[in-house]
């Protein structure tokens, strides 16, 4: 089993999961962060630590669609340890519907 992060992450970005995380499993992009499956140890640390609630674990139905995404940029983004600024505007695209679209693939800066 592994966590993973989802879409209300996308444009919200609010960092407190990294802070929280014992193996420093978070690497992130230009507007999410992802989870990498095989260093995540299955704690559930970040989970209730998340503002928008966009981290699940992999056995949960809201993580499905999610979880090859994850695998895939965390093996392409910079891993991340601390908390930066999350986008000024962050609390505007919190529960917003269909931020899919907005996935930006490049890479974030740790
Ligand atoms: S705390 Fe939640 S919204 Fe913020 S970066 Fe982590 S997963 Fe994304
Ligand atoms: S479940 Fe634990 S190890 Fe996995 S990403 Fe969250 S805090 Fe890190």
């Amino acid at each position: 089993m592994t966590y993973v992060v989802t879409e209300n992450c996308i444009r919200c970005k609010y960092m407190d999961c990294v802070e929280v995380c014992p193996v420093d499993c978070f690497y992130v992009g230009a507007n999410m962060l992802v989870i990498h499956p095989d260093e995540c140890i299955d704690c559930g640390v970040c989970e209730p630590e998340c503002p928008a609630e966009a981290i699940f674990p992999d056995s949960d139905e809201r993580a499905t669609d999610w979880a090859e995404l994850n695998r895939t940029y965390a093996a392409q983004w910079p891993n991340m340890s601390r908390k930066g600024e999350p986008p000024a505007d962050a609390k505007e695209w919190d529960g917003k519907p269909d931020k899919k679209a907005l996935f930006d693939a490049a890479p974030g800066e740790a």
